[in-house]
């Protein structure tokens, strides 16, 4: 199996953060990348698995010294994916998850070509408004902010590969976790299969030798005709 990077993104507030803790509680095929943010942790949030969370100066020294495979400016911080931390997770056969806005989803699009990207949609506008303001994590402005954002990120669906609608949870879920298991079915991903194909026709080859074989012994030994 060859891994890929899923990409989910979502405008805040479309529920894309428990569409990917469920989805990675149920399957040992995919893993979290953990991003860097130069944001300060929230509540209960914990470095190095909520997010990396760096200074600003470590995140540009970072960012300048070619560490990231993207990185995008959000709400005044910095977030970034790490390339270490997609190879980490390569290396153990999983494929990365990445929870991304739309401009490190664009970068991700153009510089690697296995990534697969889903966009997560709220059922409605108003359904978006009600889980930002509900979360009440945050200052209105930031809140105001964040929808402003989220209008524009809507526009960018058309450049995504999947559209998801949150609207029931478990269902979402299930529909993120139809679209990697297809995508882990792509032919060109599966790289043992040119070795079970062969063996496959090795088999049937063998078969039909065999038939054919038997088939002229029968024949053979088969009385002929009594000519009178
Ligand atoms: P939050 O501050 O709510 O955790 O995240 C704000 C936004 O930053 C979300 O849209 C989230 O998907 C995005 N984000 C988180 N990590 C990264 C990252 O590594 N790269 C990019 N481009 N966006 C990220």
């Amino acid at each position: 199996m060859t891994p890929f990077l899923l990409v989910l993104s979502a405008p805040s507030g479309a529920g894309k953060t428990r569409i990917k803790d469920m989805l990675l509680q149920g399957r040992d095929d995919v893993a979290y990348s953990v991003s860097a943010t130069t944001r300060p942790p929230r509540e209960g949030e914990v470095n190095g698995r909520s997010y990396h969370f760096l200074t600003r100066q470590e995140f540009e020294r970072r960012r300048d010294a070619g560490e990231f495979a993207e990185w995008a400016p959000y709400a005044g911080n910095l977030y970034g994916t790490l390339k270490s931390e997609l190879a980490r997770i390569v290396a153990q056969g999983r494929h990365p998850v990445l929870d991304i806005e739309v401009e490190g989803a664009r970068q991700l699009r153009e510089h690697y070509d296995n990534a697969v990207l889903v966009f997560v949609l709220p059922p409605s506008g108003r359904t978006l408004v009600e889980r930002l303001i509900g979360r009440n994590t945050e200052p209105r402005d930031a809140v105001a902010h964040r929808l402003r954002r989220a209008a524009e990120e809507l526009a960018a669906v058309s450049e995504y590969d999947y559209a998801v609608v949150n609207d029931d949870l478990t269902t979402a879920v299930a529909q993120v976790a139809s679209i990697l298991d297809a995508e882990t079915r792509r032919v060109s991903r599966q790289q043992g299969l040119p070795d079970g194909l062969g063996q496959l026709q090795q088999d049937i080859e063998a078969a039909v030798r065999r038939i054919e074989h038997d088939a002229r012994y029968a024949e053979e030994a088969a009385p002929s005709p009594r000519r009178e």
